[in-house]
């Protein structure tokens, strides 16, 4: 690759070249365990699947490609590959995290690594005084998610990877949401990106991923060896659907974040939606943030109605097109109710506090055309009080 190279060049080009025997212009798909050695140790590169695989290597390099890192690691699921950054803490050590992350992330850090004894504040971390003041010295890692789920708050990516650098501490960004293609946290000095490559990066709602994607070779070693002890690494036919989907990337991008500025604007004009959640929107509390930290406001949109809970909740089954599901990124439009789907792991008290009501619903918008989805939107909320 030619570091000049655009988005568009590095989703097709990086880590990608003819399969030598063939000429094939994709990468095989090499479904094989094992490798056959010359003599004992003499290995051409891979010796055995978990450890590595042909197909894992071209999307490792793709997606460290489009992520500006210098090293890409994969995983059989998002969860997985943050399971393997906080492999590196010990009993003792303290994490402060977003407290609106991913339920999942929320839950593996609660009931799998409180366990073990590692410490977690989950704070604010679009306010850097309550990261400052939530710091302490045993504190290791600082993880957070821009924009976050569901409320789509932002962190200052560069504040809080100076912060975490004068102190000595990791500091981690989960990606999914914005996509390499809006932001490169390792461009704001953050040492290690996540992402499930389930949500955009695969893109077509047909496969589990997860990737990590740093620029330290320590850390990049020290993460590959649990990648390996651990063992949750993807398959080859995995790799190759993420691969197949992070190379229309920014193609796909800019058409979720069109119709999702749109939706966001109608919700913000419809007399029954109370507030709108979308980073693109100049009335977003980080709007002036979002400009420059993001290429666009992304593909995702959440809202309040100005009715109950029950009819909140009632109106998620009333849209023709937005599929009532979990998950996001996928080229279908998606609707959720966080705090009963995605986000049920978090207990109410602490979802409240952070300022997620119960009535919060969440969209991962489309590519599918604009007008169809608005007059879905519209369609759905009619319904409300009837
Ligand atoms: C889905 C998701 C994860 C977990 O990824 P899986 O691939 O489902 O394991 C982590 N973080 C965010 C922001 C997600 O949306």
């Amino acid at each position: 690759m030619n570091p000049t190279d655009g988005f568009g060049t590095r989703a097709i080009h990086a880590g990608q070249s003819p399969d030598p025997t063939t000429g094939a212009i994709m990468p095989p798909v090499y479904m094989t365990s094992t490798y056959v050695q010359e003599a004992p140790g003499v290995i051409k590169g891979y010796d055995y699947s978990r450890t590595c695989n042909p197909t894992r290597t071209a999307l490792e390099a793709n997606i460290a490609g489009i992520e500006k890192g210098r090293h890409g690691l994969c995983f059989a699921s998002g969860m997985a590959a943050i399971n393997t950054v906080l492999n590196l803490l010990k009993s003792d050590d303290h994490v402060v995290a977003s407290n609106d992350l991913y339920g999942g992330t929320y839950r593996i850090c609660t009931t799998l690594y409180q366990k073990f004894g590692v410490e977690f504040s989950f704070i604010d971390m679009s306010s850097q005084d309550a990261l400052r003041a939530a710091v302490r010295g045993n504190t290791r890692l600082v993880m957070t998610e821009s924009p976050s789920n569901p409320l789509l708050r932002l962190t200052d990516l560069a504040a809080v990877a100076e912060l975490c650098r004068e102190r000595g501490i990791l500091s981690m960004c989960d990606n999914t949401f914005a996509t390499p293609y809006l932001q490169n946290p390792l461009d704001h000095g953050i040492d290690v990106v996540i992402h499930s490559t389930t949500k955009y990066l695969g893109g077509h709602s047909d496969v589990v991923g997860g990737a990590l994607v740093t620029n330290d070779d320590d850390l990049r070693q020290r993460l590959a060896h649990f990648q390996n002890t651990v063992g949750g690494t993807p398959g080859p036919m995995d790799c190759f659907l993420v691969l197949r989907g992070t190379k229309t990337l920014h193609v796909r991008m800019d058409r979720h974040a069109a119709n999702a500025e749109q939706i966001a604007r109608d919700l913000e004009a419809h007399p029954k939606v109370r507030r709108v959640y979308y980073p693109g929107l100049p009335s977003h509390p980080q709007f002036e943030l979002a400009q420059r930290q993001m290429r666009n406001g992304g593909g995702m949109v959440s809202f309040v109605l100005d009715a109950s809970v029950e009819d909140a909740m009632a109106v998620t089954s009333r849209f023709r097109l937005f599929a009532l599901a979990e998950s996001l990124g996928g080229v279908e439009s998606l609707v959720d109710h966080p705090a009963s789907m995605t986000h049920g792991s978090i207990p109410r008290e602490e979802r409240i506090a952070a300022g997620f009501e119960d009535g919060l619903i969440r969209l991962s918008v489309g590519i599918e055309d604009l007008d169809d989805l608005r007059a879905d939107v519209a369609a759905a909320l009619a319904t409300l009080g009837s």
